[in-house]
């Protein structure tokens, strides 16, 4: 028997581990059925070079749950190690790189968050004492016996082994009793071990027995899912592709479409990606890509490693070249796996890219479900956006697609305004904006549908993309001002009519929960409405904006600002201000008169004190009596407007045409209109 010391330098490196570690005790079971799997591969390798002439045998890994003697046992018949391979493999080896790690991450340990290769030394996390009895498949190999109870001391000793190969036994420690019970550790196999490529068998398949299950002869095996994304795309069907979807993700719906990566230069890597079906609603989960080396499970964290918006897809990635033993932070710095990244992203744009051009049709009848991943993508990576303005389509009221050129294509001759800016219309409910729509589209314009949920955010990037290019809401202006062509004619009311009319009209606005409302006229044509509410574009994204963001912020708290343009040329508002004219000009002009002699007053002082540099004088008692005279002028119209139905009931026409007409203003609106029949 020989014994000997670790050659670890820390007295006793095994307890900060296990403390800093803790959470991530489970991982040492991929460890420790990785290393079975390779052994087993590597005799594979051997023998198919005629290294090895011996009998391989049905090549297995075994785990098995001893709970009475407190012991979980890795065993393989791979090529297993002499006394002289545990020296150089366990002893300097696996423990040089385990206090390598600590004198690395000692500080930081707290920070490492997941995963990290610390192999067979991850043992000592969840047990006392390890075990290692091993017959190497060398000829005339004597089998030896390696403990160590977690002190840099082991003992190790020749023994009697028949079988090739290792079994790893772990006296698991009191901390750790809940991986000796079995339904954990089929769960932990389950999430690290499914797609091994060795089959892996824990316990025995169970039957329904006498009112109970109970074990069978039949060996469990845990890992009979296809790893699919190792073979060749062309030798899987579309029926083969959707079943390993419905594996790794169980009860969703079929994914719309999916993309096989393939590379093995300059780096290697392979994967699965579908795109799931994701209608208008955005409770879309994340981190449903799975990320593997070499067909072990790593981690369903891949922030970092695939592009930001990927992580909306699902599906899995294996690549031996992600450096899996750091921390998040560092491998979202790691050069490697930026190239990775953007590989992946490259990828997307190209079968993107090929599947717009193969069938457009198709690419189209897709589009509303895509749109979403495509608009994340063209949002957060600058060059997918770049490869995505070949496919991206901008969609119209009447359903028809179009790419950014043709679009603009489109509208550019009847879309451009005075300064030369294309004008994009859009609505964001069709139905709901319906009179703005058509009236746009009486006018010859086209206007898009933008009613996803990044569209906000997308009209931003084409505006910021694309030079003289502006997107405006149909119902954000009246049709003549959509599209400015020329400068803005007077609406023809003298100061008189712009004063009594605005009073008029403000004094009859039915109170609307949380909106504002400013009135202004134009001379439209006669057949046009008598007035229409419109909302402001810039305020009305920015409140979109905010509503997104958690909190609101500034613009989230505003009140919505709407705009009641009043008609000069409809011929019942010509009637009401004809009318309203006539009525109040009497009363109103001495109120006017006297107004503006003490408003000439007033800064007639300002003016003396500021030429002799005195201070201001005290105008508060004029100031006082302009603020009463207004009131008064106010009064007046406003009772006067009251007692005019037409005023109210173009007001409610146009506010209905808004949907901003509901409740007991609604209910007015319907008895007036009955009256006036
Ligand atoms: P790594 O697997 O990253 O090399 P480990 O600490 O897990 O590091 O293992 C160290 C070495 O011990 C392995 O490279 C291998 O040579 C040997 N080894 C570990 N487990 C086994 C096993 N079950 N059978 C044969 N050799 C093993």
């Amino acid at each position: 028997m020989a014994t000997g010391k670790i050659g670890v330098t820390t007295e006793n490196i095994f307890p900060i581990i296990k403390k800093f570690l803790y959470s991530d005790h489970e991982i040492f079971l991929r460890e420790l059925v990785s290393n079975a799997i390779d052994a087993t591969q590597k005799l594979k390798t051997l023998s198919s070079f005629g290294e090895y002439k011996g009998e391989l045998g049905e090549m297995n890994v075994k785990v098995k749950v001893d709970k009475e003697a407190g012991t979980l046992t890795i065993s393989d018949q791979g090529i297993g190690m002499d006394a002289e391979d545990i020296e150089k493999y366990i002893n300097q080896i696996a423990f040089s790189g385990a206090e390598e790690f600590l004198a690395k991450y000692k500080d930081t340990a707290n920070s490492i968050i997941g995963h990290f290769g610390l192999g067979f030394y991850s043992a000592f996390m969840v047990s006392k004492k390890v075990e290692i009895r091993s017959l190497s498949y060398k000829e005339g190999a004597k089998a030896v016996e390696w403990v160590c109870d977690g002190s840099p001391e082991y003992e190790m000793k020749e023994i009697e082994k028949g079988e090739r190969g290792t079994d790893v036994i772990l006296y698991i420690d009191d901390d750790n009793k809940d991986f000796l019970d079995q339904v954990r550790i089929d769960a932990l196999l389950k999430k690290y071990c499914r797609f091994l490529p060795v089959p892996v068998i824990s316990g025995k398949e169970q039957e329904w027995k006498d009112g109970k299950y109970v074990d069978t002869d039949k060996d469990k095996i845990v890992n009979a899912a296809e790893p699919l994304w190792t073979k060749k795309p062309t030798e899987l069907s579309d029926d083969e592709y959707l079943k390993f979807y419905h594996e790794l993700m169980p009860g969703n719906d079929d994914p719309m479409f999916w993309i096989h990566l393939n590379v093995d230069y300059p780096f290697t890597l392979t994967g699965i990606l579908y795109f799931p079906k994701i209608r208008n609603n955005f409770d879309i989960q994340k981190n449903r890509i799975q990320l593997y080396c070499n067909q072990v499970y790593v981690t369903d964290q891949v922030e970092g490693v695939v592009p930001e918006f990927m992580t909306l897809m699902q599906g899995v990635i294996d690549s031996p070249d992600i450096p899996l033993n750091v921390s998040r932070s560092y491998l979202q710095a790691d050069q490697q796996v930026k190239k990775i990244s953007s590989y992946i992203s490259k990828k997307v744009a190209e079968k993107l890219d090929k599947m717009f051009k193969d069938d457009r049709k198709g690419f189209e009848e897709k589009w509303d479900d895509i749109k979403v991943f495509i608009e994340y993508g063209m949002l957060t990576d600058e060059k997918f956006s770049e490869s995505a303005k070949k496919f991206f389509l901008l969609k119209d009221v009447d359903g028809n697609y179009y790419t950014l050129e043709e679009y603009r294509k489109l509208i550019e001759a009847s879309q451009t305004d005075k300064n030369d800016t294309v004008i994009y219309l859009y609505a964001t409910d069709a139905t709901a904006q319906f009179t703005y729509v058509k009236a746009a589209q009486d006018k010859g314009y086209n206007v898009l549908v933008m009613n996803g949920q990044l569209d906000p955010h997308i009209v931003g990037l084409l505006e910021q993309k694309n030079e003289k290019t502006r997107f405006v809401r149909v119902d954000s202006d009246i049709p003549e001002r959509l599209i400015e062509k020329s400068d803005r004619s007077d609406a023809g009311l003298s100061p008189l009519q712009t004063d009594i009319m605005s009073t008029v009209v403000k004094s009859q606005v039915p109170k609307v929960d949380k909106a504002q409302f400013i009135v202004t006229f134009a001379a439209l044509r006669p057949e046009d409405a008598p007035a229409t509410v419109t909302q402001n574009e810039f305020m009305r994204r920015m409140k979109e904006m905010a509503a997104m963001q958690p909190g609101g912020g500034f613009y989230g708290e505003m009140p919505d600002n709407y705009e009641i343009i009043v008609n000069t040329e409809q011929p019942a508002v010509k009637e009401i201000i004809n009318l309203a004219t006539s009525s109040l000009e009497n009363e109103v002009t001495p109120i006017r008169a006297e107004i503006e002699t003490l408003n000439n007053e007033i800064e007639a002082a300002r003016k003396e004190a500021t030429d002799k540099k005195e201070a201001a004088p005290d105008l508060s008692e004029k100031e006082g009596k302009v603020a009463d005279l207004r009131k008064k002028e106010e009064d007046i119209v406003s009772r006067y407007a009251s007692e005019q139905p037409k005023v109210k009931q173009i007001i409610d026409l146009a506010l209905l045409q808004s949907h901003l007409l509901s409740g007991e203003s609604l209910n007015d609106f319907i008895k007036r209109s009955i009256s006036l029949l």
